[in-house]
């Protein structure tokens, strides 16, 4: 690993962050580093977190890692633990949006979108949770999404994987609870992030067919960039407060916009379940 670790135990909490260079990932390293805590970094560019690791020497370390690489996921993990002695909170926070329609997404952009959000999470987890087990404390955060709830048309992709995450994250949080680990799904609406903005947004090869539908996403999500209603520092300030928590919640939605959907969308999935209940009920054997 090309990181050079300080000496010294470890002061705080020891954090080990993905997606560290930008938006909700770096408010959060910062917000953990305020706390008094040490922060292990993670971004593919480690430079744009020099000048935080020279203001917070030994407390800030900056760590190269794609997440998608997930062969190098026990290395990352291991070379923490080694240093620091353990990895109080897993943070899998690195992600970026796909825009277009289910049909236009290609084989490998649902792959890419999946080694992302999903197999890179579920790698570092592998590599995390043995500590934490024998350490009998820990804490994983999964940044999921509104989408991890609800898919939207347009972004049928990035929903499925969001939701991939969420259904792996609320067994492993039934899983490892007993072992006094604490699991917490973040689920924010629209936050001003470099998400939308930033280059990092992604976008299908259109389908002349679907511009009615899909069009107005495409132009909207990117448009949207600096003019989201979620202020991330407010957020990360929730993330911290529900962490702390006696009783972490399993999911924490953000956001005016997404308490509206997925409330909309479980009375929507409740009333559906009402109206087809004696159907639903019907399909066992008869005794
Ligand atoms: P940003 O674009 O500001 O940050 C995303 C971070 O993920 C960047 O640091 C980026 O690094 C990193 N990243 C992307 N791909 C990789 C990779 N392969 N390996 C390592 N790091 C990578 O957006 P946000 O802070 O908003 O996004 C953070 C999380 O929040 C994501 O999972 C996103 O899905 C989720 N989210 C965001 C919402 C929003 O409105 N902002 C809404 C709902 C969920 P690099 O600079 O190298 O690309």
């Amino acid at each position: 690993m090309s990181t050079q670790f300080p000496t010294g135990a470890p002061e705080g909490r020891v954090w080990l962050i993905t997606g560290a260079s930008s938006g909700f990932g770096l408010i959060l390293a910062e917000a953990a580093l305020a706390a008094g805590d040490t922060v292990v970094a993670a971004a593919r560019r480690t430079g744009t977190l020099n000048a935080l690791a020279a203001e917070h020497p030994g407390r800030l370390v900056p760590l190269a890692l794609d997440v998608t690489d997930t062969a190098r996921a026990e290395e990352a993990v291991g070379g923490v633990v080694d240093r620091f002695g353990r990895i109080d909170v897993l943070v899998n926070n690195a992600g970026r949006g796909l825009v277009g329609a289910v049909e236009e997404a290609s084989d490998t952009e649902l792959r890419e979108l999946m080694d992302l959000h999903f197999f890179g999470p579920a790698a570092l987890l592998r590599a995390a949770l043995p500590h934490m087990r024998s350490r009998k404390s820990g804490a994983v955060v999964q940044m999921s999404s509104m989408g991890g709830r609800l898919a939207f048309p347009g972004v049928g992709a990035y929903c499925a994987t969001k939701f991939a995450l969420e259904g792996l994250t609320e067994a492993l949080a039934a899983e490892v609870a007993p072992f006094g680990i604490k699991v917490l799904i973040v689920e924010p609406g629209s936050f001003r992030t470099s998400f939308a903005g930033g280059g990092a947004l992604r976008s299908t090869t259109p389908l002349p067919a679907y511009e009615d539908i899909v069009g107005p996403v495409r132009v909207g999500l990117p448009a949207s960039d600096g003019h989201q209603p979620g202020d991330p520092v407010k957020a990360v300030a929730a993330i911290l407060a529900a962490l702390d928590a006696p009783q972490t919640p399993l999911r924490l939605v953000l956001g005016n916009d997404a308490v509206e959907f997925i409330r909309a969308h479980a009375d929507a999935v409740r009333a559906e379940a009402d109206v087809w209940e004696s159907v639903s009920r019907g399909t066992d054997f008869d005794a």
